[in-house]
């Protein structure tokens, strides 16, 4: 019989209030059911809440150095369990074993500099417009952080939210996306066993719409931090616009990789290969369009389809394997759309462009990894997020115009330049819209110590990880303390009547 798994409230693993549960399938043979995972409704997410509030008590009295000690130690944990998480991850979500150690590696990065954190979280100490008196700011913890995670990350999304918000001190809910529950079990399993008190964390499966709603509207969640799709952050910001509560959203991409005609083409085509097809183009800063300089565009392209057309599509799990399945038929089914859209909008399509088939293929969401030729600026192919294994390459003339058609969609996360040319390299740095810019580096590759988030409708100006994300799960207290015996008046006895 399936495994029936459980929602981690109150201390206890436990089965959902609505007693209903989903199937969880591996992408690559969807035949194989991993496991039955609960269907929460409102009920778990009010028990989780009330047991959440009451962790939330007791974890903001840990001084922040030991609320860091837990967090290493979760640190440590994953490090010891990478390849078994690794393996699990594979299982759920199709990305091929090398990327899922290095999905747990982010995670196992995020833990030691967040605990390290624990150790400063530092305020301001500034001086006083007035004598004998003091003034400084320092971070105290929210409350409730209620976190909503995608399928395409399944630890390290949630251990980039996760772990500043407890070392801040809030207590936390996770709502893992539907897809991916295993990985996030074992997350905070290891935290359990970490010593992280039990009801600090609450661990809620099932729909975005049923269960990370109802966490969206609770009132005693003031945080809530989100990654998806831009369609879903924008109606969670009209709730917590009404409500009154801190978000932080991380939201869809269309990125780009520049090539200029000096690039080194070697290393530009390497970048290009794995930021548009690695994860099968599931990942927020996946590279969607590729901008080539027009004396290089024809070369560069043959080379790609050849190096493209070699890619070995399979099981994540298998060595051999370059390019996983898509996560599920919705993906395929709408990777497959785009491909339409883009025959009718006379784009060119040079290899792949259909579901993948074939053997073991045939049990899977697999699709060609496939190059679109002749994209125009301003098409669809051009400006909407695919979020699969399609790649459209635009033309440009000079770097004016790479910087335009960068700049010309709606998202803003990440952004690349293959130059050897100082002086372009640095106007990309300034002038490309993105959140993130990588110089000689494919639109991939963030590092858990540096902000990360994109700008216009990729994001509403938060970030996710480096020192940035610690403001968000904390709120700013200033203090003042006067010791001169009298009632001193800013902004009155400062000038006027200076004591001095
Ligand atoms: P999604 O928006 O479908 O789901 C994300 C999460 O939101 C899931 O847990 C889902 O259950 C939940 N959800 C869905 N509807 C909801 C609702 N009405 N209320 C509350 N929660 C709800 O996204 P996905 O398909 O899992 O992930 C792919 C998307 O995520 C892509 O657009 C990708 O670009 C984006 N993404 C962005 C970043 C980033 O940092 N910018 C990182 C990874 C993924």
């Amino acid at each position: 019989m399936t495994k029936k798994h459980r929602n981690f409230i109150n201390g206890e693993w436990v089965e959902p209030a609505t007693g209903e549960y989903f199937e969880n399938r591996n992408p690559a043979d969807h035949s194989e059911v991993i496991g039955l995972w609960p269907r929460c409704g409102p009920e778990d997410v009010e028990r989780a809440v009330q047991a959440a509030r009451r962790g939330f008590e007791r974890w903001r009295k840990v001084p922040a150095p030991g609320r860091g000690d837990v967090i290493r130690r979760t640190g440590e944990l994953l490090l010891a369990r990478k390849e078994e998480i690794a393996r699990a991850m594979t299982r759920e979500m199709g990305k091929v074993l090398d990327e899922t150690r290095g999905d747990v590696q982010e995670g196992i990065d995020t833990a030691f500099y967040a605990a390290s954190e624990g150790r400063r979280l530092f305020g301001h100490t500034v001086p006083s417009e007035l004598p004998s008196k003091w003034a400084m700011s320092y971070r105290r913890p929210i409350g409730v952080a209620g976190l909503i995670t995608p399928f395409n990350f399944p630890l390290a999304i949630p251990t980039w939210k996760m772990f500043p918000a407890l070392v801040c001190g809030n207590a936390v809910i996770l709502k893992p996306a539907e897809e991916v529950p295993h990985s996030a079990a074992l997350l905070v399993e290891a935290l359990l066993e970490a010593g992280l008190p039990p009801d600090v964390i609450q661990l809620l499966h099932g729909p975005g719409e049923r269960v990370g709603a109802a966490m969206v509207e609770h009132p005693d969640i003031p945080v809530i931090s989100f990654t998806g799709s831009t369609s879903v952050g924008a109606r969670l910001g009209e709730v917590c616009g009404r409500r009154h509560k801190r978000l932080s959203l991380e939201m869809g991409g269309k990125n780009a990789q520049i090539v200029m005609p000096d690039a080194e083409l070697d290393l530009a085509l390497d970048a290009v290969l794995r930021g548009a097809f690695g994860t099968t183009g599931q990942r927020c800063t996946a590279t969607s369009r590729l901008l080539l300089q027009e004396s290089i565009h024809d070369r560069f392209l043959e080379r790609l389809v050849e190096r493209v057309r070699k890619l070995r599509l399979g099981s994540g799990l298998e060595k051999e394997t370059d390019v996983g399945p898509l996560i599920n038929q919705q993906a395929l089914d709408k990777v497959a759309s785009y491909v339409d859209v883009a025959k009718a909008e006379g784009d060119e399509i040079l290899t792949g462009g259909r579901r993948a088939t074939g053997g073991a293929l045939d049990k899977g969401f697999f699709f060609e990894p496939t190059i679109l030729r002749g994209v125009r600026p301003g098409s669809r192919l051009a400006c909407e997020e695919v979020f699969g294994p399609v790649l459209s390459v635009l033309r440009f003339s000079d770097l004016d115009e790479a910087i335009r058609i960068n700049n010309e969609v709606a998202y803003g996360l990440s952004s690349s330049i293959y130059t050897r040319d100082v002086r372009a390299a640095f106007r990309a740095m300034t002038e490309l819209d993105t959140g993130i810019t990588y110089i000689n580096a494919p639109t991939i590759g963030a590092e858990a110590h540096l902000p990360f988030g994109g700008v216009k409708q990729t994001g509403n100006g938060h970030r996710e990880g480096g020192w940035e994300v610690f403001e968000f799960y904390s709120e700013t207290k200033t203090l003042y303390v006067d010791y001169s015996g009298r009632l001193q008046r800013a902004q009155i006895d400062t000038y006027d009547a200076a004591p001095y």
